[in-house]
């Protein structure tokens, strides 16, 4: 009978779009969680610096005849409006960096460029508490995907690693091929982690016991943005640490191959 011919070739391709729209629906739902809970974590986030701000300035208030304590409270308004606009700017980041796809027009990356970029932005901080930013390993090397997104990957590993070393101390930043990946490494010899921690710290929000370095003003949001950018490359990052020590970070990302199906430029027998 033709229609039960048809019924029966009909009733997979209806079960596979059901179940496409099932699993569209699940995907959907899934997104919408965590914009529910980045948003609330940012919330959250805000809402402690902002707290802090609003208690400061009533403070202020109340002591207009006592300057030395005028003087205290507006310093310490200063750090947490800076706290605030560092969250701000790296929460944009965050979001402007998740709808970007740094290998859909990728581009040969210089490690070198990425390397010596990143370790003139934290120059300044590092000099002022003198500790000496050495660079070492393999020159010469490529990866593929974004400049920027890397150089701002490896500038907040370098950040971190000077905020959380001591003074008169010093960090390094290699590089070098392994296999098909580049590593990259930013070795201090700083604070470390706790062993318990280390697997949570690539977690948005997430601080080492706040209290520990509240001075450094911390947002918990660098090394989330890190390990997305290290996954959007088709790499990762991980980390080493003894607390005490020091810590080691280290980038890995798949080397840039030469495309050997054409001769380079100026080959001389084509
Ligand atoms: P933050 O803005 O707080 O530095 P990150 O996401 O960059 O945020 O880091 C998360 C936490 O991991 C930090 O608060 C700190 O406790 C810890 N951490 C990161 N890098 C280092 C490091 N090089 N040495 C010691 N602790 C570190």
């Amino acid at each position: 009978m033709p229609a039960r011919h048809v019924t029966a070739r009909v009733a997979p391709l209806g079960a596979r779009l059901v179940l496409a729209l099932v699993e569209d629906r699940t995907r959907e739902r899934q997104v919408e969680a965590v914009r529910r809970d980045f948003v609330a974590n940012v919330s959250h986030e805000l809402k402690t610096p902002v707290g802090a701000i609003r208690l400061l300035a009533e403070a202020v208030a109340d002591a207009a005849d006592d300057p030395e304590a005028v003087r205290r409270f507006s310093n310490r308004m200063l750090t947490e409006s800076d706290r605030l606009s560092r969250l701000v700017q790296q929460v944009i980041e965050l979001s402007r960096l998740q709808g970007d796809d740094p290998l859909e027009s990728p581009t040969a990356v210089s490690v070198d460029d990425v390397v010596t970029t990143a370790v003139d932005t934290v120059a300044t901080d590092a000099g002022a508490r003198n500790i000496s930013l050495v660079t070492g390993g393999e020159t010469g090397l490529e990866v593929v995907g974004s400049a920027e997104q890397l150089t701002a990957a490896v500038s907040n590993l370098v950040a971190n690693a000077v905020t959380y070393s001591g003074k008169d101390s010093s960090v390094l930043v290699t590089a070098r091929s392994v296999d098909d990946t580049v590593e990259i490494s930013v070795i201090d010899q700083g604070i470390g982690i706790p062993a318990a921690e280390m697997e949570r710290i690539f977690e948005r929000f997430y601080r080492v016991d706040p209290a520990r370095h509240r001075s450094t003003g911390g947002t918990g949001i660098g090394l989330s943005i890190v390990k997305h950018i290290a996954a959007t490359h088709g790499g990762d990052v991980r980390v080493w640490s003894v607390e005490g020590q020091g810590s080691t970070f280290t980038l890995s990302l798949p080397r840039h191959q030469l495309d050997q199906s054409a001769p380079p430029a100026g080959f001389p027998f084509a």
